[in-house]
């Protein structure tokens, strides 16, 4: 990242309004990882997912800056998430509602522009009698269940959906869509099942274009492309695959103060249970952030922070709002108080967090909270 690394909280901003840290959030990176999404998918666009918030980095200025990037299509998870970020995007953008729709919130999206899509015979039937009811044509994307069992039109529906559609001509149908339970994992079956279910949903239904591939999808190869590619996590830097080399460049990085530091002697017990001892002497450095930051408890006695490259373990429980570390290996003196030290950036990835926590980025980002200043690059 390109973000001048800040040292201290002294003299700065955040300190005087009495903030803890810094989450730093490049938008221009979120920008090149567009850019590397779309090459990847050569002639098919990619949709940004920007659900939860865009996983937790600010829905408002990441759309915005993908806006920007000439991105038109955005999907977020619920109704409220639609109708709050409407009104920031200008009209030509799309914005789609995966979870679908609510009985009796019809009208309300229609009103709003925003497109549903449609997981069900039943949403389905109550979107087109407010089509009729409107006398107009109302956009959806339809989503078809194709081995995840989550959402979507199951199998034994989409004879009647054919018929519905046929019958009443009162829907605009943007695409037939589905979404893949393991496209991380390159040498799952589960994909290449998944892909022989769309192939087959769009042959029933060959007017609709297709919208299959998330960001693992993506490097799945074009088999998986369609029409329209949702992608969220690789946008924010998470890796789309696991197991391989992340492509994707890092958007965020996490820096917490430093709230109290301490020597203490072979055999203290630190934090809630006492669940280190020492062995030696050793010096401690209380940061400011815990599991209503986003850090997961289970990095309790795992994980580390660093400062100026050097590791500093996480010894003891994670607290609610602040952790301690080992700062033996640092010189006395080097960290004190309102110091920063990096939880999450140039030598320690999200993924590697992620990981430490034994959870996935997604996790990790959409977790991190309010109590950080937050700035946009
Ligand atoms: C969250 C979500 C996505 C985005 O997935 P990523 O793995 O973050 O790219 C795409 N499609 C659906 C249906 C989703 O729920």
């Amino acid at each position: 990242m390109t973000c001048e690394r800040q040292e201290s909280l002294a003299g700065n901003d955040a300190e005087k309004a009495g903030e803890s840290g810094y989450l730093t959030i490049d938008l221009s990176a979120i920008g090149r990882n567009y850019e590397i999404l779309s090459t990847a998918l050569a002639s098919t666009p990619a949709a940004a997912v920007v659900k939860a918030d865009a996983y937790g980095l600010g829905a408002e200025r990441v759309a915005q800056a993908l806006y920007g990037s000439g991105c038109r299509n955005f999907f977020v998870a619920h109704f409220k998430e639609a109708e709050t970020l409407r009104p920031a995007l200008a009209a030509d953008a799309k914005l789609f509602v995966l979870n679908g729709l609510q009985p009796g919130n019809e009208r309300a999206c229609a009103d709003s522009g925003i497109i549903p899509v449609i997981n069900s015979l039943e949403q389905l039937r109550r979107w087109s009698f407010l089509a009729i009811t409107l006398q107009r044509k109302l956009p959806a994307i339809l989503q078809f269940d194709t081995g995840m069992a989550r959402l979507g039109i199951p199998p034994q529906d989409r004879r009647a959906i054919a018929e519905e559609l046929a019958a009443t001509d009162s829907l605009d149908v943007l695409f037939v869509m589905s979404h893949l339970a393991s496209a991380d994992d390159v040498d799952s079956t589960q994909n290449a099942n998944q892909l022989l279910e769309m192939r087959k949903i769009s042959s029933e239904f060959p007017q609709f274009g297709i919208s299959f591939a998330n960001s693992g999808g993506v490097f799945l190869g074009p088999d998986y492309h369609g029409d329209l590619a949702r992608t969220g996590i690789a946008l924010y830097g998470g890796a789309p695959t696991a197991g391989r080399a992340n492509p994707m460049q890092p958007v965020v990085r996490l820096d917490v103060a430093v709230i109290q530091t301490r020597t203490i002697p072979a055999g203290t017990l630190v934090g809630y249970g006492g669940s280190h001892v020492t062995a030696g002497e050793m010096r401690l450095a209380t940061i400011a952030a815990g599991y209503a930051d986003g850090l997961p408890r289970s990095l309790s006695n795992r994980g580390a922070v660093f400062y100026q490259g050097v590791r500093l373990p996480i010894v003891g429980r994670v607290s609610m709002d602040s952790i301690t570390v080992d700062a033996t290996a640092l010189p006395e003196g080097t960290l004190r108080l309102g110091s920063l030290v990096e939880v999450i950036g140039p030598n320690q990835t999200l993924e590697a967090v992620a990981e430490a926590a034994g959870t996935i980025s997604y996790e990790i980002l959409t977790s991190l909270g309010h109590r950080y200043r937050r700035q946009y690059l």
